[in-house]
């Protein structure tokens, strides 16, 4: 018998090899498979007859298999089944690449409905690849809707779907953690059925449903999770921050440049929230470049002048660094400022012992302290921690946190920052209950950088313009995707494309490699030669998407941009135009899909993040937000952004739940709550 924790190398037909490839997607449970949902479907609920069949539209077409026949190609690269398929109209022919198995499993006279993309000209017309099942019984079989599943890291989307007919039934037996009240309100399936039509639809209004449920129970416990927290941190004291206005207001005039009066804003209602002395839990979001640094500082300084300290949290020890170059400038003369990373421990503009280091800090001897993970370490303490700051807050996980919190006697004012666009409205979304700044504008003077989607046959092209960028002396970057998805960290495609560069195209130039696999240090080395200029072009994964300010580069080249969501993409162009040269954008793709092109094309019309996070909803459609996943909101696999109505009904049961009953009545729904890895707020 099989349960939801049966080990999926119980199941059938799972060997050795599939079993590493499911663990590799997570999947080691029939409960891990189960809620492994498919992120669309093809719809192939209608039947079409040979002689109806159109080039490139999605069919099924039941019909009977006359031949069929594999072989190897004839460079022997790929393996080749064809068959021909007739019913009462015509007859067509199937290829599949690849999947010899198809010529075990199928034999002339057998009746197949055969669904999947239709492939040719007006001379040659075939299925390419399609799904095909026996007819077993005569009589009409449904045509269905398909589900496509991500990430299959080498299993195919027949593989997972067979598994996942096996253990179908087990969908009765997960528990439901809503309240019954809760999920009658709001007229909602019950998880076990929603899970089960999420995999097998019958029909467009199956998915709707169960998507509902599944969208609501993402958005619920985000919205519970952050209305506890409110809850929990409104009963703490946090620190009572005076505000020094006149001390606040020299500084801003000290400024080379004007205020933007969304970063006025954005200072202010920080000030605000930690003058009252609940403790704050405000998020500053704004666009790449539009200035949350400085935001920081003058809340951070306020703190300071209260003698009290601030940790300010910096995802990489670049922008540590970065971050503490341009606090030390501007406040070093009137507070303390620190930098505590792996390798470097400096006060102002002193460099120190790291013992010296930790024991100003446990004695409140520093005042603002900048820092990677390093802060973080148990050996770090302080004497009156009051703010904590976090860059980028996606890339800091719960616990880590968690582990700063710990470091203060009271409930510390939290502000983090992030350049993810997400317009107010939806924010409630992803965030739930949350104070929330945006910067909207950007500074006065910045320049448009020009971006455009290059045809491979200009790319030559191309090389020549970068040469030339460069023999003025600018530098260059280019970015590479993930290309195979079992390369987690991307280090094969950005190395093949590296070795181009350095080999083919540019052998007299300096190029730098950055990909995750890197040790830290060599990170740094590599980082440290672009931002010296010694390297001239920097080919790197996607680690170089995070706040990195490089004056002096002016182009930003990105291979196979349709993998990436326009969010990041906006990201991957912030890196450039940080000077009054004028800059660029190149993007390349592989896809001659029309309607990918004309989603990377948005980036050349749009130069606002947030009119491009709107349009990315608009071209992607549900569970597709890679933008965003990358970005961190991790937690959505099903609901999107513009579920915004959805948000609100959960907001709403949130609300009802926290009145009505008591969480540890509902063990379940706790857990479920605890493994909420988010990449939400403050915890
Ligand atoms: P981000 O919001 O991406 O973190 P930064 O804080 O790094 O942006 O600021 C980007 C650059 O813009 C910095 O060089 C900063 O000095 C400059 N800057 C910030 N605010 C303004 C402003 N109001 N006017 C002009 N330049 C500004
Ligand atoms: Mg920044």
């Amino acid at each position: 018998m099989i349960s939801l924790e049966t080990k999926v190398n119980q199941l059938n037909k799972v060997g050795i090899v599939t079993y590493s490839k499911l663990k590799r997607l997570g999947i080691e449970t029939a409960r891990d498979l189960i809620f492994y949902y498919p992120f669309r479907y093809e719809d192939f609920s209608e039947i079409t007859t040979i002689n109806n069949l159109q080039i490139n539209s999605l069919a099924t077409v039941n019909g009977k298999v006359e031949i069929i026949d594999g072989r190897r190609s004839f460079r022997r690269k790929t393996f080749l089944v064809e068959a021909i398929v007739t019913d009462a109209t015509g007859s067509v022919k199937a290829v599949w690449f690849n999947q010899p198995w198809v010529s075990k499993n199928l034999k002339p006279g057998d009746e197949v409905s055969l669904s999947g993309k239709v492939s040719g000209d007006l001379v040659n017309v075939y299925f390419n690849s399609p799904e095909y099942e026996k007819i077993v019984n005569a009589g009409p079989v449904s045509a269905k809707i398909v589900p496509i599943y991500p990430l299959t890291a080498g299993l195919t989307q027949k593989q997972l779907r067979s598994l996942l007919k096996e253990i179908i039934v087990l969908s009765s037996k997960i528990e439901d953690y809503l309240p019954r009240a809760i999920i009658k309100n709001q007229s909602l399936l019950k998880l076990g059925k929603a899970v089960s039509k999420i995999h097998f639809p019958e029909n467009k209004n199956d998915i709707d449903k169960a998507r509902e449920r599944l969208a609501f129970d993402e958005l619920f416990l985000i919205q519970l999770w952050s209305k506890l927290l409110r809850k929990k941190l409104n009963q703490h004291k946090g620190y009572q921050i005076k505000f020094y206005e006149k001390e606040t207001k020299q500084l801003v005039s000290k400024l080379s440049f004007n205020l933007t009066d969304d970063q006025r804003k954005a200072a202010w209602e920080g000030i605000i929230d930690m003058k009252g002395g609940l403790p704050m839990n405000r998020l500053v979001e704004g666009d790449v470049g539009s200035g949350k640094t400085i935001v920081t500082a003058i809340v951070a300084y306020n703190v300071a002048l209260n003698k009290l300290q601030t940790a300010y949290l910096a995802p990489t020890e670049i922008l540590a660094k970065q971050h503490f170059k341009t606090l030390s400038d501007l406040l070093g003369k009137l507070v303390r400022v620190g930098l505590l990373t792996r390798t470097q421990r400096i006060i102002n503009n002193e460099i120190i012992s790291k013992k010296e280091f930790l024991e100003k800090c446990q004695n409140g001897e520093i005042d603002i302290v900048i820092g990677t993970h390093a802060l973080i370490q148990k050996n770090v303490h302080f004497n009156k921690l009051a703010l904590i700051i976090v860059d980028e807050q996606h890339r800091f996980g719960v616990s880590q946190r968690e582990a700063l919190k710990q470091k203060s006697s009271k409930m510390p004012h939290f502000l983090s920052l992030t350049a993810t666009p997400i317009p107010r409205s939806l924010a409630l979304t992803v965030y739930g209950d949350l104070d929330l700044s945006i910067i909207r504008q950007a500074p006065a003077g910045r320049q448009t950088i020009i971006t455009k989607v290059v045809p491979p046959e200009k790319r030559l092209k191309t090389y020549e313009f970068i040469r030339e960028q460069i023999d003025q002396g600018r530098q260059i970057f280019v970015v590479c995707p993930l290309i195979d998805p079992s390369d987690k960290l991307g280090a094969k495609s950005v190395t093949e494309e590296f070795e181009k560069l350095d080999k083919d195209i540019f052998p007299d130039l300096e190029i730098g490699l950055l990909h995750g696999k890197l040790k830290t240090e060599d990170k740094d080395r590599v980082m440290n030669d672009f931002v010296v200029g010694k390297t001239k072009i920097l080919v790197s994964t996607s680690v170089i998407e995070v706040g990195v300010d490089i004056k002096n580069a002016t182009v930003m080249m990105i291979e196979g941009a349709d993998r990436f969501g326009l969010a990041q993409l906006h990201q991957f162009r912030g890196r450039v135009g940080r000077n009054n040269y004028q800059s660029y954008c190149f993007l390349f793709s592989d896809s001659n899909d029309q309607k990918t092109l004309d989603r990377l094309d948005l980036m050349s019309k749009y130069s606002d993040g947030f009119e491009l996070a709107k349009m990315d909803l608009k071209y992607r459609g549900a569970g597709q937000l890679y933008g965003y996943q990358q970005s961190g909101i991790s937690s959505l696999k099903i609901a999107t952004l513009d579920d915004l109505l959805l948000a609100k009904r959960a907001s709403v049961a949130a609300d009802y739940f926290i009145d009505q009953y008591n969480l540890d009545d509902f063990v379940s729904l706790k857990e479920k709550l605890a493994e909420l890895n988010l990449s939400s707020h403050l915890e």
